[in-house]
């Protein structure tokens, strides 16, 4: 590879949206930064992929604090110059399925949604505002943890002892532990669980009260679709960064950090070639990035501890082409959640009992959501249905490629399909 490669100012590993955010801010303050992806194609989780005019999505289904005031939006403004538009979902972001056809909207503005769980529970009125009133000091005790996690040193200290009891009021405790204090009803505590696929939460036993917290609220006044589909946030970013004199380098996969004196100093690609920079940023996650580090750093104890971090939860998609009006079936901009029962903690589809069926569907309609959808105007219309999964039956297959996976690969992939469809 030709030393030009060398030219930049910063290297960031991966291409997804925390990577091109991170390389377009420093586009803005006029660094030239090299994004280093191993697909071959640019934003991630963000992709969108088509089938014979139809589009789908990855990973983005709806997104909060788009609006006029969204702290989000204000970001993305800045990085983007107000390039993205963004087309909102409706008055219901989610639509939440039970058993024997027990429906709750989720409903913005966040009044709406309090006034929506009181006439469903109209006996748990005083414990929905608890709930309500948990998760606003969850959310700025969360400010607060992120702002003590990035001051350094003794302020940083400081700062986290004055915030530490709220901190480990909302964050250091389970979100069972918390619904099981503030709400007696076990169907609202299901109801209030409802979105918890969204942080790749499947046992609330397990996961912090504080990120369902700060997920939960991300949604209260609203949700928004970028108009064109999730990709429009690499078509935007990309130019961006390549403007400040930075570039993205695709089919290109980091093997190694090269730290030197402490520091890292450059990257190590498949190919062997050694790429330096003034700073390196990662994308790619704490577990995946501490990977990249020598042998010897990895058995730092901080390193160990990253390391011993499980993978989140797995998921499998099933891509539909509608063809007619689906709206009149009922399908909406909505996100539709399914749940097959009130239990609050069996969200995984263990996919090697082939006799079963996902606990939990998600199902979201693209074309519904942009006003710009290419396949929208002839009453073609994509649908998304996702539910997660455990990884161990895929696992014996993770060294296959793309276009070679076994014939018993397949197989079960028809019997997902089926199942899903079905
Ligand atoms: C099914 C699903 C639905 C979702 N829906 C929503 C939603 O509706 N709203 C929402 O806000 N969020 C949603 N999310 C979450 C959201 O998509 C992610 O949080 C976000 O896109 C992650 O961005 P990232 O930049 O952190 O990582 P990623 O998008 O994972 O990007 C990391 C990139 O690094 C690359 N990479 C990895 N290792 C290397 C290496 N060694 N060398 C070079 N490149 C490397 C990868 O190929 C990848 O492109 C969803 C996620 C999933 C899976």
């Amino acid at each position: 590879m030709s030393s030009s490669w060398n030219r930049f100012d910063v290297i960031v590993i991966g291409s997804g949206i925390g990577g091109l955010a991170c390389a377009a801010a420093l586009a803005r303050c006029g660094k030239a930064a090299l994004v280093l992806e191993r697909q071959h194609v640019a934003g991630g989780l963000t992709q969108s992929f088509s089938r014979d005019g139809f589009q789908w999505d990855v990973g983005l289904h709806y997104l909060g604090e788009m609006g006029p005031e969204g702290e989000a939006r204000n970001v993305l403004d800045w990085l983007t110059g107000g390039a993205m538009t963004f087309a909102p979902l409706g008055n219901a972001y989610d639509i939440v399925h039970f058993p024997d056809n027990f429906t709750v909207p989720f409903t913005r503005p966040r009044a709406a949604l309090e006034g929506e769980l009181k006439s469903r529970f109209p006996d748990c009125t005083t414990e929905i505002d608890a709930l309500f009133a948990a998760l606003d000091e969850a959310v700025h005790a969360g400010r607060a943890l992120f702002t003590r996690r990035a001051l350094s040193g003794l302020l940083g200290d400081i700062y986290g002892l004055w915030h530490s009891r709220a901190i480990h009021k909302w964050w250091g405790r389970t979100t069972a532990g918390v619904l099981a204090d503030l709400v007696s009803d076990p169907r609202l505590r299901a109801v209030l669980l409802a979105q918890q696929g969204d942080h790749g939460g499947t046992d609330p036993a397990k996961t912090s009260f504080g990120i369902h917290a700060v997920v939960m609220n991300h949604y209260l006044n609203g949700a928004w679709y970028p108009v064109g589909g999730a990709k429009v946030f690499a078509d935007t970013l990309v130019p961006i960064i390549e403007q400040a004199g930075g570039a993205i380098k695709l089919d290109t996969r980091v093997e190694a950090l090269r730290i030197e004196d402490g520091e890292a100093t450059g990257v190590v690609l498949d190919d062997g070639t050694v790429l330096q920079a003034q700073a390196i940023f990662s994308d790619i996650g704490a577990h995946n990035t501490v990977g990249l580090l020598p042998a010897e750093l990895q058995e730092s104890a901080w390193a160990k501890e990253i390391r011993s971090f499980q993978p989140s939860v797995s998921h499998v998609t099933l891509y539909l082409g509608l063809e007619g009006d689906i709206g009149s079936h009922g399908a909406s901009a909505s996100n539709y959640w399914f749940h097959e029962s009130w239990g609050t903690s069996d969200g995984v589809w263990r996919i090697s009992d082939q006799a079963t069926s996902a606990p939990v569907l998600f199902v979201s309609f693209p074309s519904l959501k942009d006003p710009e959808s290419p396949s929208r105007g002839h009453q073609r219309h994509t649908a998304e249905v996702v539910a997660l999964t455990d990884w161990e039956p895929f696992a014996r297959w993770s060294h296959s490629t793309l276009q070679d996976r076994p014939g018993e690969y397949a197989a079960l992939k028809a019997v997902i399909e089926q199942s899903l469809l079905a």
